[in-house]
């Protein structure tokens, strides 16, 4: 590879931002897929990673992944993402992170960046004393902000319910059998609404102990993790891994919908053709789980109050509808009709 412009991630980027700190040992990326929208948008991963180019490969494609989340959610900004390379002991210092404040600080708000993988609330608190341009910081009782988590949720439920009304004919989820992978915030937000409204839980995590607890508190079954992906139900909710479904799985799967919080489910574009051929509903991820950036996004730009943020997340069934439509008129699989979509709403159909 000659330069940062053969990534086979690179897609035109408007900037990507190298940051290197000696004195704190900060080794960073931040980049800005587009600003068509707004400001490039998108929270900062904190992770080890084994080669460097593994970094950059990560920042391009999660900032492709909010242009097209943000744009999506009908948000006014546009994608953004940053990584921090952390070594191998995962060593954070309150120096490393205001380093990393200054960075983000310098590039004058063309990225706002909030919590990811391996980034707290106090880590973001540590950051934005150096900078203005965070969100997903502490807010005081029922103003918007704090953990993107419990929102997420709200529009995963909501999104499985749009899904099961199309493809089952069903306004509700009482009586169906819904497998959940994963038991944490979003699974756990998600599961406890489906529950309540009647629905039969499956769930597994690879933390048997969150598995349990979860099942215990929603009347559900833990299941071994090897087997939800195979399980017979109405309903498969991926709430835990990326890259999840695969060749492999997707002729494994046995329920009519797969649609949850989790990033990056398709492995491969190939993948949506694959599940798509299966007459498996399919939910765009970015599409079913933009509640957490909704409340984010208000946050930031302090354009609403809760329940705006409940009336932007309730729009998410509306647009999976127009996905699902489109990919039916058109035969084109649902995550390449979103895809499609987005392109078109950042400029680049
Ligand atoms: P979390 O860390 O609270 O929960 C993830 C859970 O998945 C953990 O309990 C973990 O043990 C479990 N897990 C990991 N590997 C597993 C496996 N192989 N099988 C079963 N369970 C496994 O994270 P979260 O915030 O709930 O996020 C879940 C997913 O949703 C992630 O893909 C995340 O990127 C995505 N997401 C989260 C938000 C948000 O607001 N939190 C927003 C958008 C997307």
């Amino acid at each position: 590879m000659d330069s940062l412009w053969d990534f086979p991630d690179f897609d035109a980027h408007e900037l990507v931002h190298f940051v290197t700190d000696r004195k704190t040992g900060l080794n960073a990326v931040i980049a800005v897929h587009s600003s068509h929208l707004g400001p490039g948008a998108g929270g900062t991963r904190f992770w080890h990673y084994a080669k460097t180019g593994d970094a950059v490969a990560d920042v391009l494609r999660l900032s492709r992944g909010m242009s097209y989340k943000n744009a999506m959610a009908g948000l006014p900004l546009g994608g953004g993402k940053a990584v921090i390379l952390a070594d191998e002991a995962r060593a954070k210092s309150p120096e490393l992170l205001a380093a990393y404040g200054r960075a983000v600080e310098a590039l004058g708000g063309r990225y706002v960046t909030a919590e990811d993988v391996g980034i707290n609330v106090d880590d973001m608190v540590a950051i934005a004393r150096q900078t203005k341009f965070v969100a997903g910081l502490p807010v005081a009782e029922g103003a918007v902000g704090g953990d993107p988590g419990p929102h997420t949720s709200y529009g995963v439920f909501l999104g499985v319910k749009a899904a099961v009304a199309r493809k089952l004919g069903k306004d509700s989820l009482a009586g169906l059998h819904i497998a959940v992978q994963g038991a944490g915030s979003v699974a756990g937000g998600f599961a406890r609404r489906a529950a309540a409204e009647g629905a039969r839980l499956s769930i597994a995590d690879i933390d048997e102990g969150r598995a349990q607890a979860l099942a215990a508190e929603t009347g559900g079954i833990v299941v071994p993790t090897d087997a939800i992906m195979t399980l017979e139900a109405d309903v498969l909710s991926p709430n835990a891994l990326g890259a999840i479904l695969t060749e492999e799985s997707i002729a494994a799967l046995n329920v009519p919908i797969v649609a949850g919080g989790a990033n990056n489910q398709l492995a491969t574009p190939a993948d949506g053709d694959r599940i798509h051929a299966r007459s498996i509903l399919y939910a765009p991820d970015y599409v079913i789980n933009a509640g957490g950036i909704i409340n984010v996004s208000t946050e930031y730009l302090k354009d609403g109050d809760r329940e705006t943020v409940r009336k932007r997340i309730e729009a998410i069934p509306e647009k999976l509808d127009a996905i699902w439509a489109e990919s039916e008129a058109t035969g084109k699989n649902p995550a390449k009709v979103a895809g499609d979509m987005a392109r078109r709403l950042i400029g680049r159909g």
